[in-house]
């Protein structure tokens, strides 16, 4: 009995030990934020009347999107007969067309992807994403294991900038997208599979390349949406938000494409540094 007792006290010892554990590990833990902020906001509007239904579009950016309809289980083949629309930077456009049975119960699911995709790619060199006379280490490279493996991160560079410091615009172009609102960063899956992170999207013209400068700080932005950037123009603060285990500049060039919208590319930096001939551990300036 005696050993039975033991073995049951030890179990028991183990097993307050463990939830302590637990517990503590959980209150480290940050919790994943409830509230989703978007890069932009668009107000679409449609209209119905005897016959026709009509989509008021209005681009709120300097930069083309592509427009399509979610499926509407009310409304068969609706999605099919709107297309696929580019609207050019800024434009105001309304489609009509016929659909006399439209059952309007339903709210209109707009899917919206930068990007015109006939436009040719020119690509071109950019300069670091910090100031010039910094130095920095990367941290991750092209096909990093960590997080650098998807279709829209593969060629994702990490630079070990620290929280406070300054994130430049790699080319000249225009801001079509901020999120600045959050403040926490996480290293678990939730914080993996939701993106919570700040970070600013710069439209390229004369390449047709977008960048994206990931983790600001909180409030770390220092453009607004529209606005005209130069290369090499101060635009944020670099921060420690969304997941992350450490501060970094998550620096990621794209294009658009039709299936998976914009996707991760290959882009080359001033003095002909390749994006890919950069490795963890590097240093550049
Ligand atoms: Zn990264």
């Amino acid at each position: 009995m005696g050993v039975v007792g033991n073995f049951r006290t030890t179990v028991r010892k183990n097993i307050i030990f463990i939830s302590i554990l637990f517990f503590a590990s959980c209150a480290s833990l940050k919790k994943l934020p409830q509230e989703h902020y978007y890069e932009f906001l668009y107000n679409f509007n449609r209209e119905f009347k005897n016959d026709t239904i009509s989509f008021h579009l209005k681009n709120p950016l300097k930069c083309p999107v592509n427009i399509k309809l979610g499926k509407d289980s009310l409304n068969p083949n609706i999605e099919y007969l709107f297309g696929n629309i580019t609207l050019t930077e800024l434009q105001d456009t309304i489609i009509r067309f016929e659909y006399p049975d439209f059952n309007q119960t339903n709210r209109t699911k707009y899917i919206v992807r930068y990007g015109d995709l006939n436009k040719k790619i020119e690509k071109n060199e950019v300069a670091y994403p910090f100031p010039k006379g910094k130095e920095y280490k990367i941290i991750q490279a092209y096909n990093g294991k960590f997080t650098h493996n998807t279709l829209y991160s593969q060629y994702a560079i990490d630079f070990d900038l620290k929280i406070g410091d300054t994130i430049t615009s790699v080319d000249s172009g225009y801001i079509v997208g901020v999120i600045e609102d959050y403040k926490d960063y996480g290293t678990s899956k939730k914080w993996l599979e939701n993106d919570k992170s700040n970070y600013i999207t710069i439209y390229h013209p004369h390449s047709g390349i977008y960048t994206q400068y990931v983790h600001l700080d909180h409030k770390g932005s220092l453009v607004t949406l529209g606005d005209f950037v130069e290369k090499g123009q101060v635009i944020g603060i670099c921060g420690m938000t969304g997941f992350t285990t450490t501060p970094h500049l998550h620096f990621n060039a794209k294009i658009p494409t039709e299936e998976n919208g914009l996707i991760s590319t290959k882009i080359e930096f001033e003095s002909g540094v390749k994006g890919e001939d950069l490795k963890k551990k590097d240093r550049v300036k």
